[in-house]
C-alpha cells in the first residue's frame, strides 16, 4: 500500500483512474437500493485507506471523521489490527465456526472482560449474536423479556437501536419506522434530557430532572397506562438523535429507578463504546452498572461484531433462544481484541477526552462568530455542532429552528476541502465529528480548519437559499 500522508492534500489520479470511479459511481447509482444512505451524499469510491485518510479512485484524499460510522476506534487499516488478521488467516484456523470455542474467541472474549466494569466482568455472561448492533439489541430485549416475564420496554425520545423490527420498535425516528407500521405497541416513549431543545422548555439540567420525575411517576402511576415493562433501553450519549450526552445525575437517577423497581437497564454502548467517549465505556463515567451492555462496531475493530454482557441471573433462557449462523466470524474476533487492548494499553480514551475537549472548545469559539452554530456538545471524540437557522425568530424557549440545508451544505462543502463529515440528529442538523482516537493533533488542527472554511462558504451560500 502507498503511504498516505496523515493530513493530506489533494493529488491527481491517472485519466483512467478517475473514469473508472465514476463509472462505479453511476453504475452504483443504477443498480443499489434507493434506500443507501451515506453514498448518496458522499459521492467517494475509497481505494486505499490508512488512519484517518482516506483516498479515492479519483486521487483525492479526505481526513475521515465518519470513521465506519463510529466503529473505527483505531482508524483504517491500523498496524496491529491488520497484523492480527493475518495471524489467524496464516495460522490456518477455520474462518467459520458457528458459536463454537476456538482460541481466537477465548482470547476475544478475555481481552473484552478486562474492559467491562467489575460487577460484570466478574458474574457476568456474553451472547455473541449475530453480527450488526441492531442484532445484539434483538437479544438483549429478548433476554430481559425471559427473564421477567414480561414484554413492554420502556425507550427514549431520540434514541436509535437499529433497523430490525424490535429494535426499530425503540428507535425514536418517526420516518425511518414509519415504513414498518406500527412498532409503539409495547414501547414506552420517555423524555431524554437535551438541554438545546429541552421537550420540558427549560434548560441548564433542569429537563434532566423533570424526564427523571416523569419516569418514576409513569412507573408508579397505577392509572398510568403503562404496565411493568421488561427492561428500559438507554444509550448513555446519543449518537444518531443528534450527539446529546444527558448529565450523569440523569444516568445514575435512571439506574436507581430502574435497580428500584426490579426493571432490567439495557445500555445501548455500541456507538459510545471503546474509548470513544473519554472512558472505556461510556457508563463509567456515572459509575452505574447496567443489567445489559449492548456492544459492536469498534468491538470488532472494523468487522462485523456484535455480543450483549450481561448479569449472571439473568441467564435463564434456554440454548438456541437467540442463534444466528453468523456469530463467530474470528477474523472480526482477532481484530476486536486488537483493537481493545491497543485502546487500553495506549489510554486512547483518556486521549479521546483531553483532545475532545479541546476541539470542543475551539468549536465554541467559533460558534461566537458564526450565530448559525446554536450548541456544540459531545462527550469525548464524539462531537456534534448543531446548526440553526440564525434569520428565523426563536421560539418560545429561545431555541433557533433546525437548519437542515445549511447542514447539507457544509458537508458538501467540507467534502471538497477533504473532510468527510455525518450529518445527524433531529431533522439532520447536526454534523458530527466521530474521528478514530489515534487522530493526532495536526489532523484535529486539520478538520478544524477544513470545518470552519465549509461553514462560512455553506453560509457564503452556493445556492443562496433558506437554510
Ligand atoms: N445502537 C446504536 C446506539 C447505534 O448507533 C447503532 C448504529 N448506528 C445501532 C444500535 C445499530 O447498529 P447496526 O447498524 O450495526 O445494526
Amino acid at each position: 500500500m502507498a503511504a498516505l500522508s496523515s493530513v493530506p492534500g489533494q493529488l491527481a489520479a491517472p485519466a483512467d483512474d478517475i473514469t473508472a470511479g465514476e463509472g462505479i459511481l453511476r453504475r452504483q447509482a443504477q443498480r443499489e437500493s434507493a434506500a443507501r444512505t451515506y453514498a448518496r451524499s458522499l459521492p467517494v469510491v475509497p481505494v486505499r485507506a490508512r488512519g484517518m485518510t482516506v483516498e479515492g479512485a479519483d486521487g483525492r484524499r479526505y481526513l475521515d471523521c465518519l470513521s465506519g460510522a463510529g466503529t473505527l476506534a483505531l482508524g483504517h487499516n491500523h498496524p496491529v489490527v491488520l497484523e492480527a488478521i493475518r495471524a489467524v488467516l496464516d495460522s490456518g484456523a477455520p474462518l467459520h465456526v458457528l458459536d463454537l470455542a476456538t482460541p481466537v474467541k477465548d482470547r476475544f472474549t478475555t481481552a473484552l472482560f478486562e474492559t467491562l466494569p467489575a460487577e460484570l466482568a466478574e458474574h457476568g455472561r456474553i451472547q455473541f449474536c449475530g453480527p450488526a448492533g441492531t442484532d445484539a439489541v434483538e437479544a438483549a430485549v429478548k433476554l430481559t423479556r425471559i427473564a421477567t416475564g414480561r414484554s413492554g420496554l420502556l425507550a427514549f425520545s431520540g434514541g436509535y437501536h437499529g433497523m430490525t423490527a424490535g429494535a426499530l420498535a425503540a428507535t425514536g425516528d418517526v420516518a425511518v419506522r414509519s415504513a414498518a407500521g406500527d412498532m409503539d405497541a409495547r414501547i414506552t416513549r420517555l423524555p431524554y434530557p437535551y438541554d438545546y431543545r429541552c421537550p420540558f422548555g427549560t434548560g441548564g439540567g433542569r429537563g434532566a430532572e423533570l424526564s427523571a420525575r416523569w419516569t418514576a411517576n409513569l412507573l408508579d402511576d397505577p392509572k398510568g397506562g403503562v404496565q411493568p415493562p421488561a427492561a428500559m433501553l438507554l444509550e448513555a450519549v446519543q449518537g444518531e438523535g443528534g450527539v446529546i450526552p444527558p448529565p450523569e445525575t440523569w444516568l445514575r437517577r435512571m439506574r436507581e429507578i430502574t435497580a428500584a423497581r426490579g426493571i432490567p437497564l439495557i445500555v445501548d454502548e455500541v456507538q459510545t463504546g471503546v474509548g470513544r467517549t473519554g472512558t472505556f465505556w461510556a457508563v463509567e463515567r456515572s459509575g452505574i452498572v447496567p443489567d445489559v451492555m449492548v456492544l459492536s462496531k469498534a468491538i470488532g475493530g472494523s468487522l462485523p461484531l456484535a455480543v450483549i454482557v450481561y448479569r449472571g441471573e439473568l441467564d435463564v433462557w434456554q440454548p438456541g433462544a437467540h442463534a444466528g449462523t453468523f456469530r463467530g466470524n474470528q477474523l472480526a474476533m482477532a481484530a476486536g481484541a486488537a483493537t481493545l487492548r491497543f485502546v487500553r494499553e495506549n489510554a486512547l480514551d483518556e486521549r479521546a477526552e483531553t483532545l475532545g475537549n479541546r476541539i470542543m472548545c475551539r468549536l465554541r469559539g467559533l460558534s461566537a462568530h458564526h450565530a448559525c452554530i446554536g450548541d456544540v456538545r459531545g462527550r469525548g471524540l464524539m462531537i456534534g455542532v448543531e446548526l440553526v437557522d440564525a434569520e428565523a425568530e426563536p421560539d418560545d424557549f429561545g431555541a433557533l429552528p433546525n437548519a437542515p440545508r445549511l447542514a447539507a451544505r457544509v458537508q458538501q462543502e467540507a467534502l471538497r476541502r477533504g473532510l468527510i463529515v455525518e450529518l445527524g440528529g433531529r431533522h439532520a442538523s447536526v454534523v458530527r465529528l466521530l474521528p478514530p482516537l489515534t487522530i493526532t493533533d495536526e489532523q484535529a488542527e486539520a478538520v478544524l480548519e477544513r470545518l470552519a472554511s465549509a461553514i462560512e462558504a455553506a453560509l457564503a451560500g452556493a445556492d443562496g437559499g433558506p437554510a
